[in-house]
């Protein structure tokens, strides 16, 4: 089977669901964090970044009421590991840092905490809430550090319900040219 054929079964099988205590489903959730990615100028690899940077819940499935989330389901660490068979570390990497940004721009943007979903705030508690001063330095010397702050920014947006965007097969090229032989 094509990655790409996988993809489209890891979609269609758990991405019609809710994206947790969100207006949209798990593939437009991804969906629409691409088509930010894309319009914010970032690269191919950011762009697919963006896309499946919610795929460690489609292939571990958490609680579906995101009140009953009592730890964090660390997706991030299961997505970047699954990706970074698939592809480098330009993509695998800002997903693995894609809740870090976001404890990252708690710690570090005044205006950033009061942009975030009731569902966002939620979560951030289990992940471990804004980083540390120690946390933020550490983060800061991240290669992909900026592009996971981008990604993040995408992540936060990509929840208006009924956004039109393309669907994953557009980006079947992309995807197909960026992933390991
Ligand atoms: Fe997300």
């Amino acid at each position: 089977m094509t990655l790409f054929d996988q993809l489209l079964g890891i979609y269609q099988r758990g991405g019609g669901d809710a994206y947790f205590g969100e207006a949209v489903t798990m593939t437009e959730h991804g969906l629409q964090a691409g088509w930010f990615a894309q319009a914010a100028g970032g690269s191919d690899a950011l762009v697919v970044a963006a896309l499946l940077h919610d795929i460690g819940h489609l292939l571990a499935r958490a609680p579906d009421d995101i009140a009953e989330w009592t730890s964090d389901a660390q997706h991030e660490l299961t997505g970047s590991r699954w990706l970074a068979r698939q592809f480098g570390p330009e993509v695998s990497e800002p997903v693995r840092l894609h809740v870090p940004a976001k404890r990252y721009l708690c710690a570090t943007d005044a205006g950033y905490f009061r942009t975030l979903s009731p569902a966002s705030v939620h979560t951030l508690e289990l992940q471990g809430g804004p980083m540390t001063l120690a946390e933020t330095d550490a983060f800061a010397a991240e290669r992909y550090g900026r592009d996971a702050l981008l990604l993040r920014r995408c992540d936060d947006q990509g929840k208006v319900a009924g956004l039109k965007t393309p669907d994953l097969a557009h980006y079947r090229p992309l995807i197909e040219r960026l992933a390991h032989g």
